[in-house]
C-alpha cells in the first residue's frame, strides 16, 4: 500500500533485474503480516531453469521411514535424563552439516513433563535403503550409557502418504483444536551445558506445580539450511545444530496463569547466562520468527538488552526496514512482532 492508501498487486521475484527483487527478499524469511498480502507464491529450486515443473522443484524421495520411540520417565533417574540429552546433543553436533552422515534423518525428542509418563521421540528419514540403518545408528548414538529401556516402531510409507496426514497423533491430537498453546523457540549452536540439563530435568519433574501438558522439545538441525548464506534470505540463522522449544498447552483459560508461568520461568532459566533469552553467541542464535513469542520483546522476560527484532533476525533487520519504509510506508501491517518503520 503506497503512502495515500493505495493497495495495488505486485509480482515480486529473485531475478536480479526485478526492481521488486527486495520485496521477494523479505518474504524468503521475513514473517507474516509485516508488508502485504501474500495472494500466491511460485516455488523454483535455486538455479532452476526453464518452465518444466518437473525440473523446478527437488524430486520427491521415493519412501519415508517414520519412527516412534518412547522411554518411561519410570527409568529415567536425573544421570539417565542428562546422559539421554548430552547424547542428543552431541549427535546433533556430529550431525548439523549437509555432507554429515545423518543429513537425511529428523527427529524431534519430546521431552514430556515426568507427570505425563513418558520421554518420546519422533523422526524420519528420507535415505531410502539406509533409512531403517540411519535410524537405528541414531537411537543406538541417543542410548549409549542411558541403561533405560525403550520401545522402537519403525514404518515406511509413501512420500504422498505421509505428507498427506504425518505424526496424526502430534498434529491432529483430539481435542487440540481448543487447546491454548505456548511455545517459546531458540537455535543452539551448541549442546545444552551440563547446567542447562540440570534446569531441564529440575522443570520436568518438579512437583510442586500441575502442568500436564509442559514439554521441553529437541529437533534436529542443519543440513541444507546451513549451506545458504545469513544474508542470502531474510533467515539469518544458518549455523545451528537444533532447535529448542519450551512449550505448554492447556484446555480451560483458567490454567493460563499456571502454564505461563511455568514456560516462561524455563525458558528464562534455561537461557540465564543471557538475560533469559538466546542471545546470538557461542551457544545459541536467536529464536525461530514463525514461532512468534512476544515476551521477546518484553522487558520483563528478555533482560539481554538484545532486541527483539535482533534475536528473530539479527543483521538482515535494518534491511527489512528499507522494504517496510517502500512498500508499507503507513505502516497498516502492525502487530507485537512486526518490522518497524526505519
Ligand atoms: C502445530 C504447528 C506446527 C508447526 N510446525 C512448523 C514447522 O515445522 N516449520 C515452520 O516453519 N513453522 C511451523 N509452525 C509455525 C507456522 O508455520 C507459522 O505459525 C505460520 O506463520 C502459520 O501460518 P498461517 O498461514 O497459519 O498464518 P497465521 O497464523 O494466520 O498468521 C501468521 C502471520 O502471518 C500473517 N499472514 C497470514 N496470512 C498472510 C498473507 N496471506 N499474507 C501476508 N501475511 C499473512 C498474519 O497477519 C500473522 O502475522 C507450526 C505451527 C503449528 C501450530
Amino acid at each position: 500500500m503506497d503512502e495515500a492508501g493505495t493497495a495495488r498487486s505486485v509480482v515480486a521475484s529473485r531475478e536480479p533485474s526485478d526492481p521488486n527483487r527486495e520485496l521477494w527478499w523479505a518474504h524468503t524469511g521475513g514473517g507474516g503480516g509485516n508488508f502485504g498480502i501474500v495472494t500466491r507464491y511460485w516455488f523454483r529450486s535455486p538455479g532452476a531453469r526453464g518452465t518444466d515443473p518437473a525440473s523446478l522443484l527437488p524430486p520427491a524421495p521415493a519412501s519415508i521411514l517414520t519412527f516412534r520411540v518412547g522411554w518411561s520417565w519410570d527409568e529415567l533417574d536425573e544421570r539417565a535424563f542428562a546422559r539421554l540429552l548430552r547424547n542428543h546433543g552431541e549427535w546433533c553436533e556430529r550431525n548439523a552439516g549437509a555432507d554429515a552422515p545423518g543429513a537425511k534423518l529428523f527427529s524431534i525428542l519430546f521431552l514430556n513433563r515426568r507427570q505425563a509418563g513418558k520421554v518420546e521421540l519422533r523422526g524420519l528419514s528420507t535415505a531410502g535403503p539406509d533409512a531403517e540403518r540411519l535410524c537405528h545408528e541414531h537411537l543406538d548414538a541417543l542410548n549409549q550409557g542411558v541403561g533405560a529401556a525403550c520401545t522402537r516402531q519403525l514404518e515406511t510409507s509413501t512420500w504422498l502418504r505421509f505428507a498427506l496426514n504425518p505424526f496424526p497423533e502430534l498434529f491432529r491430537a483430539p481435542g487440540a483444536e481448543n487447546a491454548s498453546f505456548k511455545m517459546k523457540d531458540a537455535f543452539l549452536r551448541r549442546r545444552f551445558t551440563d547446567r542447562q540439563i540440570e534446569v531441564a530435568h529440575h522443570f520436568l519433574t518438579r512437583t510442586d506445580v500441575d502442568v500436564p501438558g509442559g514439554m521441553l522439545g529437541l529437533a534436529t538441525y542443519g543440513g541444507k539450511v546451513n549451506t545458504v548464506a545469513p544474508d542470502a534470505t531474510a533467515s539469518a540463522q544458518r549455523d545451528s545444530i537444533l532447535t529448542t522449544s519450551c512449550n505448554a498447552g492447556w484446555m480451560d483459560p483458567s490454567e493460563a496463569e499456571r502454564n505461563l508461568g511455568w514456560v516462561r520461568a524455563l525458558y528464562r532459566e534455561l537461557f540465564a547466562d543471557t538475560g533469559g533469552v538466546p542471545a546470538p553467541g557461542e551457544a545459541s542464535d536467536g529464536a525461530f520468527i514463525n514461532h512468534p513469542d512476544a515476551d521477546l520483546a518484553d522487558p520483563r522476560w528478555n533482560t539481554s538488552g538484545v532486541p527483539w527484532h535482533t534475536l528473530y533476525y539479527k543483521d538482515n533487520y535494518p534491511r527489512l526496514q528499507r522494504v517496510k519504509a517502500r512498500w508499507d510506508p503507513r505502516d497498516v501491517f502492525r502487530h507485537a512482532l512486526s518490522v518497524r518503520l526505519p
